[in-house]
């Protein structure tokens, strides 16, 4: 026995993939040519598989604030805000957020994961109760780990399950919290928030959503599936990221409930550890102004979105059940997936490799993800590579007529 040693059946798991090809940290970019292309083993590559959904990670005008934010305040800010103190940018970030989601407040954090772990465990006591969609993030099963509320999960996308959950809940004493995203990382469906908020009203419970996938996405503009589908006025907080559509890195949950200031003296994953570098708030606050200023880039990705869901679709693939900017190509062999994986690398095509435990199901992905930056000529040549590596590894048939044979 070791201190690793409860890690063996975990390494073997690992080495056993690796060995079969499928090591995503093999996948080293040599250069990062644009939004949607890299360079890999020499190699152009077309990234499907980033969450740059925007494309904004090339934005000239964001390249150009980061830059100057370097220049005048330095490469980072060494500490946390409530020992080192804020920049300017800090405060005016969380203020353009509070005003783009039309909110009373803001609080940025240095990464989404933080902002779910940060909210969930200091929002719910061990008195209330957190009521959990059964395919959430890491970050929010985290969140809920680290703080003291009881957590109920509840099956996913389901509000019937999830009404018998609160109706057991009913008696208890203390809040009742519902968590749920707003589009769905894995698979790319989206809740059925309008249920949930109706729930949310009819048990008077809370509800946060996590629209890390789906801000810049969805809404006419951009604030997610919430304002897509008319119920704002439902949703408690916001949590979002900045690393997808905005293209940089840092999380961010906005509110208009009195009280919600307490959280920067109480929430320990905001207050202890060092706040975003000043390149950082720049290019997130130019990004957020893009969001909002440019809706062709949300009917640009949306458009990506159904040449490449479509495409795979009538290819023959099975994909998610509705589409959006995360596609993903369902295979259930693990070793099937992996050499999918591979062949598709090997062919200048890169895609997430999403594979059990990790993934709803226990089923094997691929996944990728659109951006409003791929041109039409990348999204056709993804959907050609992929039907001809379905081809090759016989999950598609080998000719057009078998299809209707
Ligand atoms: N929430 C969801 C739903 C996510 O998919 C992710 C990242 N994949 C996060 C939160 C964490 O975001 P970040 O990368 O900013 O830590």
């Amino acid at each position: 026995m070791s201190l690793f040693s409860k890690f063996d059946g975990l390494r073997a798991a690992h080495a056993k993939l690796t060995a079969a090809g499928a090591d995503p940290f093999s996948v080293v970019f040599e250069d990062i040519v644009s939004a949607t292309e890299g360079i890999l083993h020499g190699q152009r590559t077309v990234l499907l598989g980033t969450n740059n959904y925007l494309g904004l990670t090339f934005d000239e005008a964001g390249k150009q604030a980061s830059m100057e934010a370097v220049a005048r305040h330095g490469t980072g800010t060494t500490g946390s805000r409530i020992a080192n103190g804020s920049y300017d940018g800090h405060a005016r970030l969380e203020a353009e957020l509070a005003a783009f989601f039309g909110r009373r407040h803001g609080m940025v954090f240095s990464t989404g994961y933080q902002a779910n772990l940060g909210i969930l465990s200091t929002l719910a006591g061990k008195h209330d109760h957190l009521v959990i969609d059964s395919d959430s993030h890491a970050s929010i099963y985290d969140g809920a780990r680290l703080g003291h509320a009881p957590v109920v999960r509840f099956r996913h996308n389901d509000p019937k399950d999830l009404e018998k959950r609160l109706a057991r809940l009913a008696d208890e004493p203390g809040e009742k919290i519902i968590v749920v995203e707003g589009i769905y990382s894995m698979l790319g469906d989206s809740a059925p928030l309008a249920e949930i908020c109706e729930l949310k009203r009819r048990y008077g419970a809370y509800l946060i959503v996590d629209e890390a996938h789906s801000m810049g996405v969805l809404g006419e503009n951009g604030r997610g599936l919430a304002e897509e589908l008319g119920v704002e006025n439902d949703v408690d907080f916001v949590i979002g990221t900045f690393s997808k559509s905005l293209g940089s890195v840092g999380g961010f949950c906005v509110s208009s409930l009195e009280g919600f200031e307490t959280l920067r003296i109480a929430c320990r994953p905001y207050m202890f550890t060092a706040s975003l570098p000043p390149a950082i708030i720049a290019s997130t606050s130019r990004a957020l102004t893009i969001v909002g200023e440019q809706p062709e880039l949300r009917a640009r990705l949306r458009g990506n979105a159904e040449r490449l869901y479509h495409g795979l679709s009538a290819a023959g693939f099975v994909v998610g059940p509705e589409c959006s900017p995360i596609v993903s190509v369902i295979i259930r062999d693990v070793d099937k997936a992996v050499a999918f994986w591979n062949m598709l690398l090997e062919r200048g095509l890169y895609v997430n490799l999403a594979l059990p435990p990790a993934t709803p199901s226990a089923a094997a992905f691929l996944r990728g993800s659109v951006s409003a930056s791929h041109s039409e000529e990348q999204i056709a040549f993804a959907v050609d590579v992929m039907s001809e590596v379905g081809r090759e590894l016989g999950l598609l048939p080998s000719k057009v007529t078998e299809l209707s044979a």
